[in-house]
């Protein structure tokens, strides 16, 4: 009998099992010095969103870390696709993991550590809950933490160091809010635990540019803004531009295009989602749908499994 997937499926190790049988060695690198990347894909209405642009994203942060599998990206995206048909999700969460691996005893030179590669999916994950996307967030800029130099731990390369992230959100709780984004050194805005912040700020929007991960929710929404001919671009943004923002949404595979109308206990705009997010997020569920960025699962068993 199949194994129960529906909680969802995982693959390491070479092997499929439910996610929740998954394990990671308490001795992978990846767990003990957070050497590792990883990457998440949803899947929405049965289809993958920009699946091509999460593999390659992935493959450049495994270069970048000179973390190296055996498994082409069609392989890759061959395992993804298992992982979601085995669970039956039509929305999931789906995320790929390199870490470094399990080191001979006594072995400290990572060159020499056999990577590890794994892979889940489980049902769609949100940022922010229903209330909160429904009313919109409300957002801190932190004052006691700053981000993590990206000369240190380069933002581009998705990573775990989120200790920075995790004590924004500690002070966003204290101050009675949901988020919070965080600046860098020179005190421009970067991120925030799992999103990218943009501002509708004098006619225009505009995200940070330095200091944050390359969002592929970023991305679509540079691209949905140009079709819609409405101007964005990334830049330096500073803590003042959203202060005076009219509009504020945050960013995030899991969640899409989420309003802010709270910023340091002051309302944005008029204090509820704006117009422009309304619209933009309409027009990510859209591409979710159908289109050029959508790869549709196919749910049936592979041929050689079926009895
Ligand atoms: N910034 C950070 C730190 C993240 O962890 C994430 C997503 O997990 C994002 C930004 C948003 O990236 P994407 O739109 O590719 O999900």
């Amino acid at each position: 009998m199949e194994p129960d997937y529906t909680a969802g499926c995982a693959f390491t190790m070479g092997q499929y099992v439910p996610v929740k049988d998954a394990h990671i060695s308490i001795l992978d690198m990846g767990f003990s010095r957070s050497d590792c990347t990883y990457d998440v894909v949803a899947v929405w209405d049965g289809g993958f969103f920009r699946l091509d642009d999460h593999l390659a994203r992935f493959a450049r942060s495994c270069e970048c870390l000179q973390l190296h599998t055996d498994h082409t990206l069609g392989d890759i995206a061959t395992i993804l696709t298992e992982c979601v048909r085995r669970s039956g999700l039509r929305e999931a969460y789906v995320e790929m993991i390199m870490t470094r691996g399990v080191p001979q005893a006594g072995e400290r030179d990572p060159r020499r550590i056999t990577n590890r590669f794994h892979a889940y999916a489980i049902p769609y994950v949100w940022i922010a809950n229903a209330d909160q996307r429904a009313r919109g967030l409300h957002l801190v800029v932190a004052r006691s933490v700053e981000r993590i130099s990206s000369r240190a731990i380069d933002p581009t390369v998705k990573n775990f160091h989120w200790g920075d992230l995790v004590r924004g959100l500690f002070e966003a709780y204290e101050r009675n809010a949901d988020t919070a984004v965080l600046v860098d050194a020179n005190g421009y805005l970067t991120e925030g635990p799992g999103f990218n912040v943009f501002a509708f700020y004098r006619g225009q929007l505009i995200t940070p540019a330095d200091g944050a991960l390359h969002g592929i929710t970023r991305q679509t929404v540079l691209d949905l803004a140009a079709q819609a001919g409405v101007t964005a671009r990334v830049g330096r943004v500073e803590p003042d531009m959203l202060a005076q923002a009219s509009e504020i949404f945050v960013t995030s595979t899991a969640g899409g295009v989420m309003p802010v109308t709270l910023l340091d206990g002051q309302p944005v705009g008029d204090g509820t989602p704006g117009p422009l997010t309304q619209r933009l997020s309409e027009l990510y569920w859209q591409a979710h749908r159908a289109g050029e960025w959508v790869t549709p699962v196919d749910y049936r068993a592979p041929r050689h499994a079926t009895p």
